[in-house]
């Protein structure tokens, strides 16, 4: 007879841009029937309506005002992860590279962070998630069973980044996509709420030299309770 194998049922999957977080976080998703959480779309949205509405990126108020008060929804099915503010679709521009960098900014907030940490929390509370971010395994999902820092080297990153955006027409430069990859991990790495950081009990996982399906493979496999 075959074993059947189980699995942590919070998987915490932090680590700087680039990294690959959310691609491999959907197919770990997808295999073991979880939920996918974004944690990075939600900041992403909050800084995206500030940019829209000509709100400050410095004015913390407004901004939790925005964290608390708009419907953000994550759906992920068939592999294809969806993003709405308020009823209406943003998947798309969400992943601006200006909406990455306000989201940085507005990240920084305690206030913000407390009202999207909330929402994280309740969507893990109701179902096995894999939740990727910067402060899953440190502060929304202390207690996960599964935490990994997937990182790679910031030129592998900048890489991955500079294609991605080229595949969707970008003429950025290589150098300037690297410059502002290192802007938004510095200021992400070294705020004072919820810095980005490995969580002490997390693995460290550098996929910088793996395939998707090496990295899947690996991260299925610490995921696995013995
Ligand atoms: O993961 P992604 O690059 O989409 O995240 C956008 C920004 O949102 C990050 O640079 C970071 O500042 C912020 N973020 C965060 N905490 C998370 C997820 C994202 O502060 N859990």
């Amino acid at each position: 007879m075959t074993e059947q194998k189980t699995y942590a049922r919070q998987i915490a999957i932090d680590g700087p841009a680039g990294a690959g977080k959310s691609t491999i976080a959907k197919l770990i998703a997808s295999r073991l029937g979880y939920i996918y959480v974004d944690t990075g779309a939600m900041y992403r949205v909050v800084g995206m309506v500030a940019l829209d509405r000509g709100i400050s990126l410095e004015d913390e108020a407004a901004l939790t005002k925005l964290a608390e008060e708009l419907r953000i929804e994550l759906s992920y099915n068939d592999g294809v992860c969806r993003v709405f503010c308020d009823g209406a679709e943003v998947t798309a521009e969400i992943r601006r590279p200006d909406v990455g960098q306000a989201a940085s900014t507005a990240s920084a907030f305690g206030g913000v962070r407390r009202a999207l940490v909330a929402q994280q929390r309740r969507m893990a509370a109701e179902h096995c998630v894999v939740m990727d971010g910067r402060d899953i395994g440190t502060k929304v999902l202390p207690d996960a069973e599964c935490k990994i820092y997937l990182t790679a080297a910031l030129e592998v990153r900048a890489m991955r980044r500079f294609l991605e955006l080229q595949a969707k027409g970008s003429t950025d430069t290589l150098e300037h996509v690297t410059s502002e990859m290192v802007i938004r991990d510095n200021r992400d790495m070294n705020r004072a709420e919820s810095p980005l950081c490995k969580a002490d009990d997390a693995v460290e996982f550098d996929n910088g030299e793996l395939t998707i399906e090496e990295t899947v493979a690996g991260i299925l496999k610490l995921a696995e309770k013995k």
